[in-house]
């Protein structure tokens, strides 16, 4: 079986993969990424509306600075952004966003020739730098270029299995080679996580189909523990039906919500910052609207309307969604509004780390040597309960540039790790029990169901009642998994269909934590909301949840203080 060895192995190809690249080639020669899509695939790419840093460049915006930058994501995050890690954000940014402009990021312009900035909720002022609707892609896209003339190894299409470990050190990764169908080992010096968001696991996302969580599912099974997992944001402006998303960036363009009435219904619950309060309240708003009646004739979806904004504004600011509208919805936004319904969009919990990346081993205390993390699948919680849109791209490579840094310097102190043929046979059983799996249950449709319970039982407005059904669903989905699946391609190339289920199983892992994590926490704050206990707590719940699992397969939760200071 083949085996690779690099110095530095950086699993996951988004912004925060192939920031931690770039910043790691300073120090050691040997990088790698591996991505099971290709890497210009990566949900980053679909990134919209922006990127925010407090340069103040328009004239609205003129007062702005770290210090009110980092009073407004700590207020978004409703008392559980950690505020060292929160000061590191947004201090940073200005230099973060200016490094990507230079790596040719082709950042929209003010006429005067500055870097243009554009409202965005819960920012008190605008303050994401943007490239039209399609910041991401420039993103990654100069990126991608650096990393090429860097000589970056890539590995395209190369399947995360698992971690090779022993006692707190990683050896290196094991991963299944799409193309060849075989298991590959890759042994390293350290490791980052960088493999994205989870929320396909829920059955409207606005996340592409690779956003299943994979990193999440192999940190709990090596004993690693996960953080604040049941603070999953529902994004207001997914397009009805389907849930791709419609850019907050529209909303920050001037668009407004309406209900059946043709009401702007904002009013009624944040008069102050309307279309653009923190996405939780505006979430909260519209399932209130849709729940007593007011969806558009009686359904479950509400209007978006950016019927008054000129032609140059939406084909110039807001090409893609218009274009979207147009392809997926059949409406034209400049004649008519597009529905709008909430999609599950991101994860502000994940693989809990130090400032400088460290995968952490407990709470408190000890962390890996050489064992990092970053991007959507960490939690360093900068965004507390609630993300601020265009926080997460900043958080992906400002923390990125970070992170590889702190790890291509753990590499350049470290030995290589071991893989042996052991690692790689067992895996190679593990994939061929799985194509041999002869009962019922279809991947697909295991999967449809997932994503049915996540969504109806683990949404936007949560009970102790519907947790509890929830996990026990999940249960009965693994159940079927484990007994009864079937899969109908046995060959070994390119088949999705065994992706999936690997992908399935994954999120079949971190969808009980996120169950767990909801079910514990009985009150309500950010993006959890209980219906059953609507207060926010602060005496018993300014916690972080950490949950493990133990000999047995159950799930351990403990928890640790938000970290507070005098920053800001
Ligand atoms: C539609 C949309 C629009 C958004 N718009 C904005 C915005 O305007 N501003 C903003 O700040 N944020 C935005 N976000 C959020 C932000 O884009 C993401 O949080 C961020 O890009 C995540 O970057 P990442 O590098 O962590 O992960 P990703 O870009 O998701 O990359 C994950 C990588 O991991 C790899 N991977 C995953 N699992 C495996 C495995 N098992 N084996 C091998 N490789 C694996 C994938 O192939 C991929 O390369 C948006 C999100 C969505 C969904």
């Amino acid at each position: 079986m083949k085996k690779h060895e690099h110095d530095l192995v950086i699993v996951g190809g988004g912004a925060a993969g192939l920031r931690a690249a770039v910043a790691a080639r300073e120090f050691v020669d040997d990088v790698a990424i591996i991505s099971k899509v290709n890497v210009l695939r990566s949900h980053s790419v679909t990134a919209q509306g922006g990127i925010a840093a407090s340069l103040g460049n328009t004239e609205a915006g003129k007062d702005d600075s770290w210090r009110v930058h980092f009073k407004d994501t700590v207020r978004g995050g409703d008392g559980l952004v950690d505020h060292d890690a929160c000061e590191v954000l947004t201090r940073g940014a200005p230099e973060a966003v200016l490094e990507l402009n230079n790596m040719g990021v082709p950042f929209s312009r003010t006429k005067d020739g500055r870097l243009d900035q554009r409202p965005f909720g819960g920012h008190r002022l605008p303050r994401s730098l943007y490239a039209a609707d399609r910041t991401g892609h420039g993103i990654a896209y100069a990126l991608y270029g650096e990393n090429v003339r860097l000589g970056v190894n890539i590995y395209d299409e190369y399947f995360l299995l698992d971690l090779l470990t022993s006692e707190e050190t990683v050896e290196g990764v094991t991963a299944y080679d799409i193309r060849s169908g075989e298991v590959v080992g890759f042994s390293a010096k350290s490791v980052i996580l960088a493999t994205g968001g989870c929320t396909q696991a829920f059955e409207y996302t606005s996340s592409g189909a690779a956003s299943t969580g994979d990193g999440l599912a192999i940190a709990l099974r090596n004993g690693i523990p996960v953080e604040d997992m049941e603070f999953i944001q529902f994004h207001p402006t997914g397009l009805a039906g389907s849930g791709i998303l419609i850019s907050e960036a529209a909303r920050g363009e001037g668009g407004y919500l309406l209900n059946d009435d043709g009401e702007r219904f904002m009013k009624r619950y944040n008069p102050d910052m309307m279309e653009l309060s923190p996405r939780d309240q505006v979430v909260r708003a519209m399932q209130h609207e849709i729940n007593r009646g007011k969806g558009i004739d009686g359904g479950n979806h509400l209007h978006l309307d950016l019927t008054h904004l000129s032609q140059r504004t939406l084909w110039e600011k807001l090409p893609t969604i218009s274009q979207i509208a147009k392809d997926y919805a059949n409406v034209d936004p400049s004649e008519t509004p597009i529905p709008v319904q909430p999609t599950a969009h991101y994860c502000m919990g994940g693989i809990p780390v130090t400032l400088d990346g460290r995968v952490k081993l407990h709470e408190e205390g000890k962390n890996w040597d050489n064992l990092f993390a970053a991007g959507e699948a960490a939690c360093l919680s900068v965004h507390g309960a609630n993300r601020l849109g265009t926080n997460s791209l900043l958080e992906a490579v400002l923390f990125g540039k970070r992170v590889g840094k702190a790890a291509a310097k753990a590499a350049r102190r470290g030995e290589r790790g071991q893989v042996g043929g052991d690692d790689l046979a067992e895996k190679d059983d593990m994939l061929g029990s799985l194509l041999a799996s002869d009962g019922s249950g279809r991947v697909g449709a295991l999967r449809c169901q997932l994503q049915e319970t996540m969504s109806s039982r683990c949404g936007v407005f949560r009970s102790g009642e519907e947790l509890e059904q929830a996990a026990a669903e999940i249960q009965d989905i693994k159940r079927e998994f484990e007994e009864n699946l079937h899969l109908d391609d046995k060959g070994r190339t390119f088949n999705t269909e065994l992706r999936s289920a690997l992908e399935l199983k994954n999120m079949l892992e971190f969808a009980s934590a996120i169950v767990n994590g909801g079910y514990e926490r009985t009150e309500s704050r950010g993006s959890h909301y209980r219906l059953d206990f609507p207060e926010k707590d602060d005496g018993e719940w300014a916690v972080h949840t950490f949950i493990k699992k133990g000999q047995g397969g159950n799930y351990r939760l403990s928890y640790r203080p938000v970290r507070t200071g005098e920053s800001g």
